[in-house]
């Protein structure tokens, strides 16, 4: 399967439809990015866990970020109540 990314949009579709969109924690590199060095993602890597090394995130991929999202925040709400 060829998979096109839209620069402008940022979208990722497979010749036909759209199937997620570029993977906004490692730039698309599939990587898990530590910092960016004039502007081109660098680090030691590892696989980006927030769209599992393919470099964009699916819906699916989306939905397990957002309640990855929810638990930090109510880890991050607990903590300052304590
Ligand atoms: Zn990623």
């Amino acid at each position: 399967m060829t998979l096109y990314l839209r620069k402008t949009t940022g979208e990722v579709h497979d010749g036909t439809k759209r199937i997620g969109h570029r993977c906004d924690r490692c730039a698309g590199t599939g990587q898990f990015v530590t910092m960016v060095l004039n502007g081109k993602p660098t680090g030691p890597g590892g696989i980006c866990f927030r769209c599992e090394g393919k470099g964009y995130q699916t819906p699916e991929d989306e939905k397990r970020n957002e309640a990855y999202d929810e638990l930090s925040a109510a880890r991050a709400c607990a903590g300052d109540l304590r």
